[in-house]
C-alpha cells in the first residue's frame, strides 16, 4: 500500500473515531437528559394526580355521610315512610332541594326505597323508576360507594355517590335490622368531581394523558375516564387484567413505578410513570409518546449526521492535503534516489527544510557524494592496477625469457662439473652440486610455468565449439601414468560442447586434475567432474577427495606463487591455479573454490554457454 493511502487512512480512521465517540456521548447524554426530565415532569403530576384523587374520594364521601345522617332527612322519612302525606314528602324534598342547591356539584340526589323505586327526586322524571337492578343500588345496601359510573342523558360522564339511610346514623357500617334501613341516597355528580379530567392536558405536550381504570367485581378492568385520543373509551374501554404488558394493568395491579419500554392503547411506545388508588382500587398511569419526546433527540440525530457528512468532507480534504504534503517529498527523495541507484550520481535533492525529510534530503546527497568519490577511487585504482599488471606480466615475461639462458649454463656447466670431478670430489661437495642441480630444475619449472602464465595475456581468444568429453579424455591420457601411480578414480559424463579455446581448457583441466593427485589423502583419489546449466552459463565442478583447504585461504589459492605447504611435501610453483583463473578470465568467466579440510575440495569454473 502506497505511503499516502496510509496516510490518509491514518487520518480518517483517528478522525472518525473521536468523531463517532464524541457523537455517540452526545447523543446518549442527551436522551438521557430528556428521559430524565420527562420522567421527573411524569412524577409530579402523577403525585399531583394521586393527591387530587384521594382527597375528592375523601371529601364526596364527606358530602354523602353528611346528606343522608342529617336529622331532618332521616326523621321526615321515616315518618313519610310510616305515613305519605304531603308534609313529609314535603320536608324530605326540602333537604335534597337544598342540598342540590347548596353545593355546586350535585347533579340530582334522589332516594330509592328498600325496594329500588325512587321515592324522592329532585328531577321528578326519575319518581317511580325500578333501581332495584342497578348496581348502585344492590351495593349500597352493602355499604357506602362513590364510585358508580355511567354515562347520564347528555352523554357525559357521571357518577353516583350511594348511601343507604338509617333510622339511627350507623357507624363502622354495624349490621342492620330491616326495621331500621329507610332507604338508598343516591347523589348524582359529574366525573369530574372525582377523577380529575384533563382537558388542558398541562405539562403533557401533544401525547401525554392521565389515564385511569378500575377493577370491576367481574374481573374485568376498564377505563374510568375518557382517553384524550378516544374520547368515548369511557366505560367502553377494556383490557383483560392478563395484559401485564400494559402500564394501567401494573397499576391496577398495585406497582407504583416507571416505565420506559411499553406500549399504550395506541401501540405507540411510551414514557409512563404509575400509581394505584387503594381506596377504590384504581390504577392511574401518567404517560406520553417517546415519538415526541424524542423529536428533539431525532432533530438532533438528523443535525449529527449532517455534521457527519461535513467533518467526513472536510476530514477527506484535509487528509489529502496532509498526506500530499507529507509525502510530496517522500516521493520527490524516492525518484531521486531511484535515479542515483541507476548510476545518475550527479542527482541532487533540493529541499530547503529544517526538519526530518530535510535532514533526509541532505544524508541523500552526502550519500551520493560519497558515491561519486569512492567511484573516482575505485576507476583509479582500478587504472592502477590494470596497469601494474600489465607491467608485471611484462616483466615476468622478460625476466622468465631472459633468465632461461643463463640457467641453461648453470644446468650444463654444473653437469660438466660432476662429470668431469665426480672422482675427486669429497661427500660434501657431491652434495652441494645435487643442490645446485635441484635448484636449477626448480627454477627451471618456475620459468616455464611463468613463461605460460605471462604468455597467457597475448593469447587470441580462438573460440570453437569443442565437446568437453573429448577434452577430458585427452586430459586423462595425458595424466595416464599419474592416475595409475595413484590409483585414482576419475569420473564424469555428459559434459556440454561449448565454445572455448581448446589448448587453455587442456590446461585448465590438466592443472585442477593433477592438483587434486598431488593434494590427496591416504586413501585413494576420486575425482569427479560436472557441468550444470545455469541462465546462460554452464557451471564446471572438478571434486575430489584430498586434504581439503581452509576457508581463509579460498581466494589466496589463486594469487600468482602463493603456495599452502613447503616443497619438501607437495611440489609444485604456486603458479598452476593463477594460470587457471587468468584461463577463465579469458573466457569471461568466473573460478572459486568450495571444500572441508580432511574431506575434499570442488573447483568450480563457470564460463558463458
Ligand atoms: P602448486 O604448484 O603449489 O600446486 P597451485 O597454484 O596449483 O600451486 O595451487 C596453490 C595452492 O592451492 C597449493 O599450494 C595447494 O596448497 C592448494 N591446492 C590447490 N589445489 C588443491 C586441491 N585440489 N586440494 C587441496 N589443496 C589444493
Amino acid at each position: 500500500m502506497k505511503i499516502k493511502i496510509k496516510v490518509i487512512l491514518f487520518f480518517l480512521i483517528i478522525c472518525f473515531s473521536i468523531l463517532t465517540l464524541i457523537t455517540s456521548i452526545n447523543y446518549i447524554v442527551t436522551k438521557n437528559t430528556i428521559n430524565e426530565i420527562v420522567l421527573n415532569n411524569l412524577n409530579s403530576i402523577a403525585l399531583i394526580q394521586k393527591n387530587q384523587i384521594l382527597f375528592n374520594i375523601e371529601n364526596n364521601f364527606d358530602k354523602l355521610h353528611l346528606i343522608k345522617n342529617r336529622l331532618g332527612l332521616r326523621t321526615n322519612l321515616e315518618k313519610y315512610l310510616n305515613n305519605p302525606v304531603s308534609e313529609y314528602e314535603k320536608n324530605v324534598s326540602d333537604v335534597l332541594k337544598d342540598s342540590v342547591y347548596s353545593i355546586n356539584s350535585f347533579k340530582k340526589i334522589m332516594i330509592a326505597d328498600l325496594s329500588g323505586k325512587i321515592i324522592f327526586s329532585t328531577d321528578k322524571t326519575l319518581i317511580n323508576t325500578n333501581f332495584s337492578k342497578n348496581g348502585a343500588f344492590v351495593r349500597a345496601l352493602k355499604e357506602d360507594s362513590i364510585d358508580n359510573f355511567f354515562i347520564d342523558k347528555n352523554n357525559s360522564p357521571s357518577v353516583y355517590s350511594t348511601g343507604l339511610i338509617t333510622k339511627n346514623i350507623n357507624y363502622a357500617g354495624k349490621e342492620l335490622n330491616n326495621n331500621e334501613k329507610l332507604g338508598v341516597l343516591f347523589i348524582e355528580t359529574p366525573l369530574e368531581e372525582l377523577l380529575p379530567i384533563n382537558h388542558e392536558f398541562t405539562g403533557l405536550g401533544k401525547t401525554g394523558e392521565v389515564t385511569s381504570a378500575k377493577l370491576m367485581d367481574n374481573g374485568e378492568v376498564i377505563a374510568i375516564s375518557p382517553l384524550r385520543f378516544m374520547p368515548d373509551s369511557f366505560l367502553k374501554l377494556k383490557i383483560p387484567l392478563s395484559r401485564t404488558d400494559r402500564p394501567i394493568i401494573r397499576a391496577i395491579k398495585g406497582e407504583e413505578n416507571i416505565f420506559t419500554d411499553m406500549v399504550n392503547y395506541r401501540n405507540k411506545k411510551i414514557l409512563t410513570v404509575t400509581r394505584y388508588i387503594p381506596n377504590t382500587k384504581w390504577g392511574i398511569t401518567v404517560n406520553i409518546d417517546q415519538d415526541e419526546v424524542y423529536a428533539p433527540l431525532y432533530n438532533l440525530q438528523r443535525i449529527i449526521i449532517i455534521l457527519f457528512i461535513i467533518t467526513s468532507i472536510l476530514i477527506i480534504f484535509i487528509s489529502l492535503y496532509l498526506a500530499n504534503l507529507i509525502t510530496k517529498p517522500i516521493i520527490y527523495m524516492t525518484n531521486v534516489a531511484m535515479k542515483i541507484s541507476k548510476g545518475n550520481y550527479s542527482e541532487k535533492v533540493i529541499i530547503n527544510s529544517k526538519d526530518e525529510i530535510g535532514m533526509l534530503a541532505e544524508a541523500l546527497n552526502n550519500m551520493s557524494d560519497s558515491f561519486i568519490k569512492y567511484n573516482q577511487d575505485l576507476q583509479e585504482e582500478i587504472v592502477l592496477r590494470v596497469n601494474t599488471e600489465a607491467e608485471m606480466e611484462k616483466f615476468a615475461y622478460v625476466s622468465a625469457h631472459d633468465l632461461q639462458e643463463p640457467l641453461r649454463s648453470i644446468t650444463s656447466f654444473t653437469q660438466l662439473l660432476e662429470k668431469k670431478y665426480k672422482n675427486s670430489l669429497n661427500s660434501e661437495g657431491k652434495k652441494y652440486i645435487d643442490t645446485i642441480i635441484n635448484a636449477s630444475k626448480l627454477m627451471k619449472e618456475q620459468i616455464n610455468d611463468l613463461l605460460v602464465f605471462s604468455k597467457l595475456s597475448y593469447e587470441k581468444k580462438n573460440f570453437k565449439q569443442i565437446d568437453f568429453n573429448k577434452i577430458l579424455g585427452y586430459v586423462i591420457t595425458g595424466l595416464k601414468s599419474e592416475i595409475e601411480e595413484t590409483n585414482t578414480k576419475i569420473t564424469y559424463s555428459n559434459l556440454p560442447t561449448v565454445s572455448v579455446n581448446y589448448l587453455l581448457i587442456i590446461q585448465l583441466f590438466e592443472n585442477l586434475i593433477s592438483n587434486a593427485i598431488k593434494y590427496k589423502r591416504n586413501e585413494n583419489p576420486i575425482i569427479s567432474i560436472n557441468a550444470i546449466k545455469q541462465d546462460k552459463y554452464w557451471i564446471f565442478s572438478i571434486k575430489d577427495n584430498g586434504i581439503g583447504i581452509d576457508e581463509k585461504y579460498y581466494d589466496k589459492i589463486f594469487e600468482i606463487f602463493k603456495r599452502l605447504h613447503t616443497r619438501d611435501k607437495y611440489s609444485g610453483t604456486g603458479l598452476g591455479l593463477s594460470i587457471c583463473r587468468k584461463i577463465i578470465e579469458i573466457h569471461d568467466g568466473k573460478i572459486w573454490v568450495e571444500s572441508q579440510v580432511g574431506v575434499g575440495s570442488t573447483f568450480f569454473f563457470l564460463i558463458p554457454e
